[in-house]
């Protein structure tokens, strides 16, 4: 436990309504973390307004050898804040000025704290004809600062790329307290509009972080255009080969911004399993027989177009290109879709993850749920498919995933939903049994894992890549000598007493 003379000065520094040692306030801070099992206590929550007092934290903490973790809001879904119990956890949220919207460079100047629904509401009021990049399916109260850190994926991910590829520059605190810009940013006096800055681009060094290398304070991303004509084509597909090929045929002709789906189970996945269960309803016979018709695979394209015209095109493509495959004998079908399933996806920011974490929820269990995350490229998603199929059952999970196109369909995100119960030890064991040997599988086939847990995901990509970890460690010991900055996660262990 931290001791009382540090708290102390803590509170000089940013005052003492800023700061608390209360047991249910730490302990709330992991109840926030919906979908994550690795969160450990914090000694101490400490809540900044300015740059000037977390560079004033970090020199105390790092003379003090005190671990400190940055959270923007906490919500992070796979990456546990903190992951080592105690230290301080530095909550960002006080931080929440948006400082700059250029129109012409197109991006936006945040900082950690400002949500997803506050950075959209801004520029539905003010900039109805630009977006900003927010999370696809993150909870309102997520935010932009954090998912671009996370390295993840947006309402516009399938034309503009994953996040961290919108990213400008930082504006960053050491562990030294010293206040580092990136990007164009380095230079004083110029604005944020070019991420290759004045030199060898320092950015990536803290994207996929983890909040391991120094506090981010601000964030420069771009911001695309918000198009008036919008529309949702669904499409079923027989196999999930006949999904990975058929999309890539649409994506190569650059149509949609929003492009996900995955198999028949996504359905009953968001509803209660208990219930289906008494309803006869999680057999996929009893779904496709009744009303509730769903075929094998789908996937959502969420179109945007400047004229009415210009989308009708888009639609058209798409039937043509089902058309050419029907004809080859594939059974590809473009599906109607029900108003409020149609709204509810077009929302944003949407819900649509939320309600996963009914489906183990019984008067017995605590519902939970883990998005694991990979990276692959597009033309591997069939097998990736077939590969949550085979294992997810052995494990006790139903078959619920996800997969989204990345650019146009270059690479492809693939997500196990795992919905487990967080109250049974047992249940617990399968997810992590389960992860790490998928992730044995998924590494053997050269995909990434982008929010690397720390005790299965972290440790098993390093291994494999000693040469990189080593270096990726000599460029930490540079920005934070004593190790103080988030230990535990990413491997990066080395802050003595804290293994
Ligand atoms: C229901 C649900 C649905 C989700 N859907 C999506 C989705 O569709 N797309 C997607 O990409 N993600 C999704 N996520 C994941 C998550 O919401 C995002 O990655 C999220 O935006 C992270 O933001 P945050 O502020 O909560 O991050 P935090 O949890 O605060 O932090 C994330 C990581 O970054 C570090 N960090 C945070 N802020 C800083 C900082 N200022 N300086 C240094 N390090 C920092 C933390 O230490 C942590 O390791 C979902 C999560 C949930 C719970």
């Amino acid at each position: 436990m931290i001791e009382e003379k540090h708290v102390n000065v803590l509170k000089t520094i940013v005052g003492e309504d800023f700061v608390t040692t209360s047991k249910p306030i730490r302990v709330s801070y992991i109840a926030k973390s919906i979908m994550d099992i690795d969160s450990e206590t914090a000694d101490v929550i400490i809540r900044p307004e300015s740059v000037e007092e977390i560079q004033e934290i970090l020199k105390y903490a790092n003379e003090h050898k005190i671990p400190v973790t940055p959270q923007s809001k906490g919500l992070s879904g796979g990456t546990a804040t903190p992951t080592i119990p105690g230290g301080i956890l530095l909550d960002l949220s006080r931080m929440d000025k948006i400082i700059e919207v250029d129109l012409d460079s197109r991006y936006m100047v945040v900082e950690p704290g400002v949500t997803n629904g506050q950075i959209w509401g801004y520029f539905r009021e003010h900039y109805p004809e630009w977006v900003p990049p927010i999370p696809d399916g993150a909870p309102s109260e997520g935010s932009v600062v954090g998912n671009t850190l996370d390295r993840g994926f947006s309402v516009v991910t399938s034309k503009y790329g994953p996040q961290a590829d919108l990213c400008l520059g930082l504006e960053v605190v050491l562990p030294t307290g010293e206040v580092l810009k990136t990007g164009s940013w380095a230079l004083p006096g110029a604005k944020p509009f070019y991420r290759w800055g004045i030199g060898p681009d320092m950015t990536g060094l803290f994207l996929g972080a983890q909040g391991t290398m120094g506090v981010i304070t601000k964030l420069a991303t771009q911001i695309v255009p918000h198009m008036p004509y919008i529309d949702l084509e669904l499409l079923g597909f027989e196999t999930a080969q006949e999904l990975q090929d058929i999309s890539l045929d649409i994506l190569k002709q650059e149509i949609g911004v929003m492009v996900q789906g995955g198999p028949w189970w996504l359905v009953p996945g968001v509803r209660q399993r208990e219930e289906l269960e008494k309803q006869g309803l999680l057999d996929i016979d009893a779904w496709r027989q009744k009303k509730y018709y769903v075929p094998n695979y789908m996937m959502n394209f969420e179109i945007w177009a400047k004229t009415e015209p210009e989308l009708q095109e888009q639609k058209q493509t798409i039937k043509e290109i089902v058309e050419e495959w029907r004809n080859k004998g594939a059974k590809a079908e473009i599906l109607p879709i029900h108003p409020k399933a149609k709204a509810t996806r077009l929302k944003k920011p949407n819900k649509i993850a939320i309600p996963y974490a009914s489906y183990e929820r019984t008067s017995k269990k605590g519902g939970g749920f883990l998005f694991i995350t990979w990276y692959l490229p597009w033309k591997d998603t069939a097998e990736f498919c077939q590969i949550c199929e085979d294992e997810m059952p052995k494990y006790g999970f139903d078959p619920i995933y996800w997969v989204a196109s990345i650019k146009n369909g270059r690479d492809c995100i693939g997500m196990p939903i795992v919905c487990y119960s967080a109250q049974d030890p047992e249940s617990v064991k399968a997810v992590n049994e389960f992860d790490k040997a998928t992730s044995e599988i998924f590494l053997d086939r050269g995909w990434l894992n982008y929010r690397p847990r720390k005790l299965v995901h972290a440790p098993m990509m390093y291994e494999r890549a000693p040469d990189y970890y080593n270096m990726l460690v000599k460029f930490k010991k540079l920005l934070d000598p004593n190790g103080i900055m988030h230990p535990g996660s990413l491997n990066m262990n080395f802050l003595e007493g804290y293994p």
